[in-house]
């Protein structure tokens, strides 16, 4: 509109960029994945509701590590299937449990 001859021209002078037509057809890469089902029957409520007897302890080791991903991770709470609130004691147990070294903080990753 201004009319001042400022032409707006700046293309890459290599030639060989290539921006050809890169998004063709999409294969349909993500469909609706639906869970397989691969053991580990979702439980209705978390253990520790199910089973008045059983108490986050940070001393129970071999409760605690249903609970830890292989990798020394707390599983996540829709993974693990416990309640909020087990789910967070379980968590701070299983940080004192780390504290008292019967739980990894991670596992060891070689290069
Ligand atoms: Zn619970």
């Amino acid at each position: 509109m201004d009319g001042n001859g400022f032409k707006k021209d700046d293309r890459p002078r290599s030639g060989g960029s290539r921006e050809g037509r890169e998004r063709g057809g999409g294969g349909g890469g993500m469909g609706d994945e639906r869970g397989g089902g691969r053991g580990f029957g979702r439980r209705k409520v978390c253990r520790y509701c199910a089973d008045k007897s059983l108490k986050v302890d940070y001393k129970n080791a071999a409760e605690l590590k249903y609970f830890v991903t292989e990798r020394g991770k707390i599983v996540p709470r829709r993974i693990s299937g416990n309640c909020a609130r087990h789910q967070r004691e379980v968590a701070t147990a299983i940080k004192r449990s780390r504290n008292v070294a019967l739980l990894p903080y991670t596992v060891m990753q070689h290069t």
